[in-house]
């Protein structure tokens, strides 16, 4: 079966075909500047030379049919029509406490994932409209809602629970979510493969560490804690997110330079985290760039991001008793050497000794632990797109 992977945006769409008879890629794209000028659809067919095309797309169901007609292109497409792809998976971000796991797509699914809006209102409402497309679009083509939460759902009250009015809880569903749940639960299966361990005799940490950032506590293949909260601001110091701070800090920053609610937040969200203590960059290769040129602040920020990693592993190794194998994974985790040496320096005490010389790679699934290390360091790209696929694809055949 072929299957069509869909990751909708505000104004971009990301877009995947994958043969999941072999789990193979054959064609991947991304559509930009949806409902603005200049849209823009740029397609691959794997193994072929990337096509740029603009061609105006007012909203998503436009972008959705340049998909579908790349897709089946006669020169550049891998299908000859539509009803070879026998599924389409969604990734929605936020499902709240109603799935814990991914489902297929039905009107009582839809109506439950707009109840989640208010949860999510930037994620959430681009993930429907691209579900409300491929509907018009594909009427009769099963489709699979795969969430960025539903892995944590899995966690105990004593970690979800913010210590707030439990009412808070109740009226509102006030409580910890965490996302890239997806990236979380296919790295920790890649894990114990890595090591040939079944999941469920090992305790993991799993480190996602992109733009974004969350690390993952899995014991025994269940999440049972996370750093991201009730949105992904809490947790790690991101890009260009805070994490974790004290919330006095907020209403003083306001009070102090007169701010409005959506500034405070735009603040928090987009001009904090390594860039806003660096000054220079979000982007961990201009830091180091910057570092090698002397800056200070570019070096702080980098020594504070790796401080909160080691703060969370500490952590989550006393809150499992122990753990068998830390991963990292995501752009900085996958490809920043030096970053997982700041991480992983001086931490032998607990079993943890990174192999210098091992580390020195990128983007490839390698254990970089010593041979002594008791607790295995693993580099695992992650692959989000696959394990949508593998999902929507397990749900699909038992309709079809
Ligand atoms: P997201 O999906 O959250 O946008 P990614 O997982 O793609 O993020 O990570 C993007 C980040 O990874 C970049 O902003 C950059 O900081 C970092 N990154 C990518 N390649 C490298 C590299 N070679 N060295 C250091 N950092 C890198």
């Amino acid at each position: 079966m072929k299957v069509l992977v869909i990751n909708c945006g505000s104004s971009s769409l990301k877009y995947q075909v994958l043969d999941m008879t072999n789990e193979i890629l054959l064609a991947k794209g991304l559509v930009e500047r949806i409902g603005m000028d200049g849209s823009v659809i740029t397609h691959e067919k794997i193994g072929m030379d990337k096509i740029k095309t603009e061609v105006p797309m007012k909203d998503h169901k436009d972008a959705i049919k340049q998909v579908l007609d790349a897709v089946q292109n006669e020169e550049y497409g891998v299908v000859k029509s539509m009803d070879e792809i026998g599924a389409v998976g969604h990734r929605v971000v936020h499902a709240g406490e109603k799935f814990a796991e991914s489902v297929l797509i039905d009107d009582a699914v839809i109506a439950a994932l707009e109840e989640c809006v208010e949860l999510a209102p930037l994620h959430n409402p681009p993930n429907l409209l691209g579900i409300a497309a491929c509907k018009d679009l594909m009427p009769f083509t099963p489709m699979v809602a795969v969430f960025d939460t539903a892995f944590h759902q899995t966690m105990p009250p004593e970690a979800y629970l913010y210590a707030l009015p439990y009412e808070y809880y109740e009226k509102y569903g006030i409580r910890k979510y965490g996302f890239h749940g997806t990236s979380h639960k296919y790295v920790a299966q890649r894990a114990g493969a890595m090591l040939n361990v079944n999941i469920n005799d090992l305790k993991l940490i799993t480190c996602h560490l992109g733009n974004g950032a969350s690390v993952s506590a899995i014991k025994h293949g269940r999440c049972i804690d996370t750093s991201m909260g009730f949105t992904p601001l809490e947790g790690l110091v991101m890009g260009t997110r805070c994490g974790d701070i004290d919330p006095a800090i907020v209403t003083y920053i306001r009070r102090k330079e007169n701010l409005p609610q959506g500034v405070a937040n735009e603040i928090l969200n987009k001009k904090s985290g390594v860039l806003g203590i660096s000054g220079v960059s979000s982007d961990f290769r201009d830091l180091e760039d910057a570092v090698a040129e002397g800056n200070e602040r570019a070096a702080l920020a980098l020594r504070i991001f790796a401080k909160k990693v080691r703060f969370y592993i500490g952590a989550y190794i006393a809150e499992m008793n122990g753990v068998d194998a830390i991963v990292f994974t995501a752009g900085v985790g996958e490809n920043d050497v030096n970053m997982r040496e700041l991480i992983c320096t001086d931490i032998g005490n607990l079993g943890i000794k990174l192999d210098l010389i091992k580390n020195k790679v990128r983007g490839k699934e390698t254990i970089v632990s010593t041979e002594d290390s008791k607790v295995k360091l693993l580099l695992i790209p992650t692959n989000e797109e696959l394990m949508i696929a593998r999902d929507t694809y397990n749900i699909a055949k038992k309709v079809k």
